[in-house]
């Protein structure tokens, strides 16, 4: 999209010539990429010209590594995912090719405001949550560690809706990222791949007398590749993600056009312009929509070609791929890749059955992400059928082939078939996709290490029990590249001064070495005054977006993360509302200063998630304008969470709320960024929380509620949330508060939603069972927080323990026990 012009990159040391270098490329692109005076420039054109400026120096080096990594015909991972949140490239990619000091020092240079500069960037926002963050930093990980990888998705057009807040109401609007462009991509028509959909299947008969399936009749949607260049830290490896962009194919629909109806036959190209033009905005759930499927295995099959196409350039033995390329499915949304390939194997290539089998096994390795029921994915069978009839046969041909094996293993036991059995039997018959997945694959891996249990002992019993040595741990990280390095300016400062080893940022077990100044009192208010610092930027940030005045001084409690019941931003809000009672009734109560901050998207289907936000900022409303309160309470929801307003967030955050009901968050990594920036948890057992209780230890977080076991209980022996109602008087006063109409005068019954699911509608996620523990938990953290020197310390232990985290750490392992994948220095 912009042309790219020389500009010399051995100068990338700090000082006089490189930044003069820089500030020369900045005017360079301007004037002849983007063909402008810098009188004229707009903030947009200064952005766009830095950006082709780093962009220059990270070209050179993505040459050599892709051509290196073809001529030494290495060993590569293929990361095949729906969803990538990688957020702004920018800064990133400045640290990570080592040019930031120059860049911004060339941007002040020329008269220019660097955050001013750096917020024209458009988030890069092709992902719900967790699962699409975790890709983007597996992503950084790969190329820092030199290993050999690309990265596979879809290039949206419209990613992550955008968050407004109408009187309290979530609304969406279409996310427009892409529609002036990006620096950070190039275009790949060379590699354009050609798919069919829908069709039938034929039987003929080669010359041999051997059956060959012809899959016929089918429409044809065309791939274009776009690749994002990927480069690693303080290295030469630049990998890419290549992402689809669906586009009709010339002879779409041929009949029309020969029928001399041209206009028609443009009008039902629709289907190719369709398929990549929306990110379905579902989090935890799954969707059953024919345009999903397809969208998965569009961009699936274009992968899978691309891959055998490389593969063919300089091998020919097909029993050798294993030996080339390893692919991981991030959750079961490309797991249809396992069939694909199956087919490509079988009816292309005229593989048999076992050779191809063999193949597919060794090639792929699967990620769970969930155990709850309603995100597993699940195909019916007609649908798929009527897409993809040939992929229909081979599942069933796969299926039929494993029910043998569980023969094998249990004789005679129908009921074990049943429930191992890749379609779920009943009147709608369903296609169970993390079957396939788990059959398919020669790891199965969960995310953190009470997840990976949960998947053995309630999700895949009996798969455990038949592979023995399939099923598998990888506790989640995330990159301190992005994670701090890009985001805490003040905190990488302070490090440089007390001596931490630059290395950090490839070694965050480095940070250890600040548990020597835990009693360094100079050293623990000079950490505290950066988060100060930080605390006011936030401040302004929420005056800005919220219309809020914040005291920088009170404590900074923050939950971001998508709004989900399990997640449970109703059991803060429950609390909110019983200091907020407390308040009013002893009103010399010694309480601590909070700001409550929120930030999270509802899917736009989901009524009670998105009544849960009306309920947080009317609520808000009311707290905010009490003049009765004296400002020891304010509730601020930042509209539109994403990665950038992550980034401004986690570093000025005293408090990590990681609250969700035991055994339901697989690991979250919101709760590892926050610890990493020097944020104290309070958290369930959960997820990664319990890895992060083993590295802080118990006196550096703040643990309550209901354990595994505890919830599994109380379900065996009928769950009873009205009795904590009644028992609980402070809850039941929360509750009806809420209600009552005192919050929504308008509509005094717009959150009986919340209170019907808690009483009448069984409160699946334990929010009444754990309100307590909870509300008792948060004064502990009050009084903690009141001893500035004992928070402190606790704040600085966070920062100097979650080492484990980086997903560097997370990638390592996955290289060496799934992969078993080398690196490859360029
Ligand atoms: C890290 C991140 C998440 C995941 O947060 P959890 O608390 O682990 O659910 C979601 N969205 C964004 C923008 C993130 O950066």
């Amino acid at each position: 999209m912009f042309s790219v012009t020389d500009s010399s990159h051995e100068d990338s040391h700090n000082g006089l010539a490189s930044y003069q270098s820089m500030k020369d490329s900045i005017l360079h692109h301007l004037r002849y990429t983007l063909v402008h005076l810098p009188q004229q420039a707009t903030p947009r054109d200064w952005w766009l010209a830095l950006s082709l400026a780093i962009r220059d120096r990270i070209t050179d080096d993505m040459v050599e590594t892709q051509v290196s990594h073809t001529r030494e015909n290495v060993r590569r991972v293929y990361y095949l995912s729906m969803e990538y949140l990688m957020g702004r490239m920018l800064i990133n990619n400045a640290h990570n090719v080592g040019v930031y000091h120059e860049a911004k020092q060339a941007i002040e240079e020329l008269g220019l405001d660097w955050e001013q500069i750096c917020d024209e960037e458009m988030d890069m926002g092709l992902g719900n949550g967790g699962l699409g963050r975790l890709a983007a930093c597996f992503l950084d990980s790969l190329a820092t560690l030199d290993l050999p990888a690309i990265g596979y998705g879809i290039y949206y057009e419209f990613g992550l809706f955008k968050q407004e807040f109408l009187q309290g109401k979530q609304v969406e609007h279409p996310d427009t990222w892409i529609k002036y462009g990006t620096p950070w991509d190039v275009m790949r028509p060379e590699y354009s791949q050609t798919i069919q959909f829908y069709g039938r299947v034929e039987v003929s008969y080669d010359s041999a007398g051997n059956c060959r399936p012809n899959w016929v009749d089918t429409r044809s949607v065309m791939g274009v590749p776009f690749d994002i260049p990927v480069a690693g830290y303080d290295t030469k490896t630049v990998n890419f993600l290549r992402l689809w962009s669906s586009h009709s194919t010339e002879d779409f629909d041929l009949e029309e056009f020969n029928k001399g109806d041209y206009v028609e036959a443009v009008h039902s190209k629709v289907l190719g312009e369709t398929i990549s033009k929306v990110l379905y905005p579902n989090d935890q759930n799954a969707n059953g929509k024919e345009l999903r499927l397809i969208q998965q295995y569009f961009f699936v099959a274009c992968s899978l070609a691309d891959i055998l196409r490389r593969f063919e350039v300089m091998n020919s033995d097909w029993s050798r791929l294993p030996e080339k390329a390893a692919i991981q499915l991030n959750d079961t949304h490309p797991a249809i890749a396992v069939v694909e390939l199956t087919r490509t194997l079988l009816d292309d290539k005229h593989l048999s059955w076992e050779t191809t089998w063999d193949i597919v096994t060794r090639t792929f390795a699967y990620t769970n992400h969930t155990l709850l029921p309603e995100a597993l994915e699940k195909w019916g069978v007609e649908l798929f059928e009527r897409v993809l009839p040939r992929h229909l046969q081979l599942i069933y041909e796969i299926n039929y082939r494993f029910l043998g094996d569980v023969e094998q293993h249990w004789p005679g036991r129908d009921d074990i078939k049943r429930a191992m059995s890749i379609i779920e039997e009943g009147n709608h018959k369903m296609i169970r996709m993390a079957h396939l997945a788990v059959i398919a694959s020669h790891k199965v891996n969960g995310v953190a290490e009470l997840h990976s249990q949960l998947l053995k002992s309630e999700l895949f019993p009996y798969f455990d029990q038949l592979y023995p040595h399939k099923f598998t741990n990888k506790t989640n990280g995330i990159t301190p590249r992005r994670w701090l390095l890009n985001c805490n300016e003040g905190l990488v400062q302070l490090f440089d001064q007390y001596g931490i080893e630059n290395d950090w940022p490839k070694n965050l077990d480095r940070l250890r070495q600040l548990e020597t100044l835990q009693d360094d009192e100079d050293f623990l208010t000079a950490f505290m005054d950066v988060k100060h610092q930080n605390k006011v930027h936030l401040a302004q940030i929420i005056k800005r977006e919220c219309h809020i005045d914040v005291d920088p001084h009170a404590l900074f409690d923050v939950q971001i993360k998508r709004l989900h019941e399990y997640k449970r931003q109703h059991l803060t809000l429950l609390n909110i509302l019983t200091l907020y009672h407390r308040l009013l009734n002893s009103p010399e109560l010694d309480m601590v200063p909070r700001v409550f901050i929120f930030g999270a998207k509802a899917a736009p289907g989901y009524a009670l998630a998105k009544t849960i936000i009306h309920a947080i900022n009317s609520v808000a409303d009311v707290i905010n304008n009490d003049t009765r309160i004296n400002g020891k309470l304010k509730v601020a929801f930042l509209p539109n969470y994403r990665v950038s307003l992550a980034s401004h967030i986690i570093p000025a955050a005293d408090l990590s709320e990681q609250i969700s009901t035991a055994g339901k968050e697989a690991s979250g990594t919101g709760n590892m960024k926050l610890a990493l920036n020097g944020a104290v948890t309070i958290g369930t057992l959960d997820g990664a929380n319990v890895e992060i209780l083993e590295e802080v230890g118990p006196e550096n977080i703040f643990i309550f509620g209901l354990n595994v076991d505890q919830v599994q209980e109380l379900d065996r022996h009928g769950y009873q949330p009205y009795q904590y109602y009644q028992q609980d008087e402070e809850l039941k006063g929360a509750l009806d508060w809420l209600c009552s109409g005192h919050f929504s005068p308008n509509d005094p019954h717009a959150f009986d939603d919340i209170r019907n699911s808690l009483l009448q509608g069984g409160d699946p996620y334990k929010v009444m069972a754990d309100y307590r523990a909870y509300v008792d938990c948060q004064q502990r953290v009050s009084e903690a927080y009141q001893d500035k020197m004992r928070w402190a310390k606790m704040a600085v232990m966070n920062t100097a323990r979650v080492g484990k985290f980086s997903s560097d750490r997370t990638i390592q392992e996955y290289a060496d026990e799934i992969w078993t994948l080398p690196p490859y220095s360029v």
